[in-house]
């Protein structure tokens, strides 16, 4: 199926003049993530602050020849390109996806739900793929924008389609319907998450549900009332006319039902479970336990009934379900490599989604490619691998190494690439046996290989092993944040994002570049040599330095960096050395003093300010000052004085001033708060991370995981750490009143051993207590000693035993079963609020994560 630029206009229905015949392979809505120019069709979509028609001129300028656009007068700006004019650039998007669906008479399987749409979505993959050429969408793409894009890539040859819908407000889900067209509906479940957008459980169970009023079949689980009244609803409402061959297939653990499920047993990481269907009992066993697996799961089996797989092929494939990868990580390699394990499926979309993540990791030069063959894709198997011959070189890949029989007889499709360097092997363990003569060093390697090919092995290679302790950064979380306060912001205004102390403990190189593809479009560090390092690994953003000296000005120089000036000795050290440099206009960002008292000019300096500021060695960037208070309501009035003084001072520096200065004054609690603060630019910094104190709009950004080196069982008496400090408190006994700290109190006088231990067995307990691996020396507080903190162990909070080690602490897991050694443990973040663990440590968030030593891995990942 492949569509003409001209046809596109027509299934448009746009008013505009087509004629061109340029076939059109990609539709593009971000222009970042282009690929091959010459087929592909832009689409300018218009959200809350962005506006694809910005990037026109840039795309032209990239090759790109044909655009979908709302607003007029590009032919000038781009003289040799088609422009499809329509009134609704996502309608459009939506319309020509809808047009396309048609074109195709296969089984369209169509998921919605509150949870588990992805995972039933990728599980009935890996279930049906053996079966069925299929088509399915990538990642979670499930939203207005995401299902046309999942549905474009339907080809001639595709069996079966598998699409999943997500929606946040009434009204959205009849668009995804005319999208996806389903034939058979899968509807996972009801949760109460993310009710917003809708009044109560039942209209936003009904509002689901509208994705299935065209569908053959409707599998669903019957054992959620809400979720069974509504589909009987729909059942009646489709019924009201007799030829209609809708039908249920429904599951229960309770009660009769097409599939009725006898009993779930669950042991040694497996559940079995034995149903009714049709009369027989038929079973499964599954390698996971926890409910929600055995309810995907469930949804699954329904799936294959219906479509008629065999019994006994369902239990063979039930039992390799393998966890989803909800996410793509980069970790940190040998050699100063990065890697990317994305082994858990090898189909061509996935392998696009993935190298489109390479491309974006620019940590290191270099990227490199190792894949395996790619099984059951359904397509010839030269044009499978020419199409990942051209994906390759679509995005600069430099080095390629592919394993298997059949990327080895293909080979020649990849020596033609003029910059690609390759090598290929017949198996996993030839490549591995020639590991040590092929270097790895400083490059980014992304890991794709099918299950049989057991990259795990590669993987372990690669990876560097470390102990632990990681920081694990949620990048979407950071771009989620960013974005909801560019919504808070006047339209115009501008963002400097703090990236001092190491971008607040999450790496400041790794986020100043998420940050410089997001178009911030300030950063700022604390110190000079920050600011370099950023430079040196390419970040070209404009950098402020807030508190540079003068033994650092050549840098400042060298490196494009603007220094905040903030005191009359600092800014004529720095007029003479420009002068005698012979530097003109050098930008600088002038601090004033507006309440804080730490750094910057106060108003009787402004006097010596106006008579040296306009000279043509510096160029004033900006006036900025800073907020104390902006948080906390009970010194708004403050805030608003200091907003106050910081225009009164800004008017008088202008006035003598012959060019416009930008303004800055709110950190991240005045962003939202004191919207008519937000001048020309604000200052985002915690926010970012996540941790605003009080906003619910926005997710933390980090989590702090360690694991568990060994276990140990205590007897009464026995104490824990230095200075015999930790005890397992015996509760009755601290009823009483009764607790350690008498024991120190009897002090001075030495007591014997004997009367010591006796004391200590009346107020102590048996119990069990996990040594972890993480210490002061990681920056995990001492202050939280001796009860004080808390970590998570399987879901459950285990409070510090003793005083914190450098680089080890003991948790009590006396009151949580099944723990193992190596067991994960979470100090803070995702379920265990930094903010949480911020107040028993006495401080706050600030302190908390960007204390995280150096020597803790960071992890980051996308969902
Ligand atoms: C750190 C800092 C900020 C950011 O403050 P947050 O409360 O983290 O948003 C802004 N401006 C200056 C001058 C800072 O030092």
């Amino acid at each position: 199926m492949s569509y003409t630029l001209q046809h596109i206009a027509k299934i448009l229905k746009s008013k505009s003049e087509i004629s061109s015949e340029q076939l059109i392979n990609y539709l593009l809505i971000d222009s970042r993530k282009l690929v091959h120019a010459p087929t592909t069709l832009f689409f300018a979509l218009k959200g809350p602050r962005n506006n694809g028609h910005a990037f026109v001129k840039e795309l032209y300028d990239k090759g790109v020849r044909a655009f979908v656009v709302s607003e007029s007068g590009f032919q000038e700006l781009a003289p040799e390109a088609s422009f499809i004019e329509v009134s609704d650039t996502l309608s459009a998007l939506q319309l020509l996806a809808a047009h396309h669906r048609k074109q195709f008479n296969i089984p369209v399987i169509g998921i919605t739900g509150s949870n588990g749409k992805t995972i039933v979505k990728e599980w009935l993959y890996q279930l049906l793929q053996d079966s069925f050429s299929i088509v399915r969408s990538p990642k979670s793409y499930n939203s207005q924008i995401g299902v046309p894009l999942s549905v474009w890539p339907m080809m001639e040859h595709h069996q079966l389609a598998l699409f999943e819908a997500g929606i946040s407000q009434s009204g959205e889900m009849d668009k995804l319907q005319k999208i996806i067209q389903p034939t058979i509906g899968v509807f996972t479940n009801i949760g109460e998450a993310h009710s917003e957008g809708f009044l109560n459980i039942r209209q936003k169970v009904n509002e689901k549900l509208r994705l299935f009023t065209h569908v053959k079949t409707l599998i669903y689980c019957k054992d959620d009332p809400q979720v069974h009244t509504a589909v009987a609803g729909l059942w009646q409402q489709l019924h009201r006319d007799d030829s209609n061959d809708f039908t249920l297939f429904n599951w229960s653990t309770v009660s009769d039902a097409t599939l009725q499920i006898l009993t779930i047993f669950k042991d040694n990481g497996k559940s079995l479970i034995s149903a009714n269907y049709k009369g027989q009992t038929i079973q499964i066993e599954i390698p996971f336990t926890d409910d929600a697996s055995v309810e995907n799961a469930i949804h699954c089996w329904c799936v294959m009934l219906h479509l008629d797989v065999k019994p006994k092929e369902i239990s063979k494939r039930m039992k390799q379900l393998e966890a989803i990868a909800m996410r793509l990580e980069l970790k940190q390699g040998v050699n100063h490599c990065s890697v990317i394990n994305d082994s858990y499926n090898t189909d061509i979309n996935s392998l696009k989604i993935a190298l489109d993540f390479l491309v974006q990791q620019q940590q290191q030069p270099k990227r490199t490619v190792i894949l395996s063959d790619i099984l059951q894709s359904g397509k010839p198997e030269r044009e499978l691998y020419q199409e990942v011959s051209d994906a390759l070189k679509q995005r600069e890949v430099h080095r390629f190494i592919g394993i298997g029989e059949k990327l080895y007889a293909y080979q020649n499709l990849f020596q033609q690439l003029p910059n690609l360097e390759t090598k290929f092997y017949k198996s996993t363990e030839s490549f591995l046996s020639d590991f040590p003569q092929l270097t790895f060093r400083e490059e980014v390697i992304l890991l794709k290989g099918a299950r049989v090919f057991e990259f795990e092995l590669i993987n372990q290679r690669l990876e560097e092993q470390r102990h632990q302790t990681v920081m694990e950064i949620n990048l979407n979380a950071l771009v989620h944040n960013l974005k909801w306060y560019q919504e808070q912001l006047k339209p115009g205004t501008r963002i400097m994002a703090m990236v001092k102390a190491f971008a607040y403990g999450s790496g400041s190189y790794e986020i100043a570049r998420l940050l410089q593809y997001h178009k911030v479009d300030y950063l700022a560090v604390a110190y000079t040599d920050e600011g370099v390092a950023l430079r040196k690994r390419g970040i070209q953003l404009p950098i402020m330095v807030m508190n540079p000296d003068a033994s650092s000005f050549d840098q400042l120089v060298q490196f494009h960096l603007e220094p905040d000036v903030y005191s009359v000795s600092l800014l004529n050290e720095l007029v003479d050395y420009l002068k005698k440099q012979g530097i003109e206009h050098f930008p600088v960002h002038i601090e004033l003093e507006t309440g804080m008292n730490r750094l910057g000019f106060n108003e009787k300096e402004l006097s010596v300010l106006e008579t040296v500021l306009d000279t043509t060695v510096l160029k004033v960037q900006a006036f900025f000052s800073h907020l104390v208070a902006s948080e906390s309501p009970a010194f708004d009035g403050f805030t608003r004085q200091q907003g106050a003084l910081f225009v009164k001072m800004c008017d008088r520096l202008s006035a003598k001033l012959s060019y416009p200065v930008l303004r800055h004054l709110s950190n991240t609690s005045g962003i939202a708060r004191f919207p008519d603060l937000q001048f020309d630019m604000v200052r985002l910094g915690i926010g970012l991370y996540g941790v605003e104190s009080g906003n619910t709009h926005i997710r933390e950004a980090s989590t702090l995981k360690t694991s568990i080196a060994q276990i140990k069982q205590l007897e009464p008496g026995e104490t824990v750490g230095y200075g015999r400090k930790g005890i397992l408190q015996n509760e009755e006994i601290e009823r009483e009143g009764k607790r350690r700290n008498e024991l120190e109190q009897g002090g001075e006088k030495p007591c014997s051993f004997e009367e010591q231990q006796k004391a200590l067995g009346e107020i102590s307990r048996a119990g069990t207590i996990a040594t972890i691996r993480i210490g002061y020396a990681d920056g995990y507080s001492r202050a939280l000693s001796n009860g004080k903190g808390k970590v998570m162990i399987k879901g459950q909070l285990a409070p510090v035993v003793g005083w914190i080690c450098m680089d080890m602490t003991m948790v009590d897991i006396s009151h949580i079963p099944g723990v193992k050694e190596g067991d994960e443990v979470i100090v803070f973040g995702g379920p265990l609020s930094v903010k949480e663990v911020a107040k028993w440590a006495d401080t706050i968030p600030y302190e908390l994560i960007s204390g995280v030593s150096q020597r803790v891995r960071r992890l980051y990942y996308e969902e």
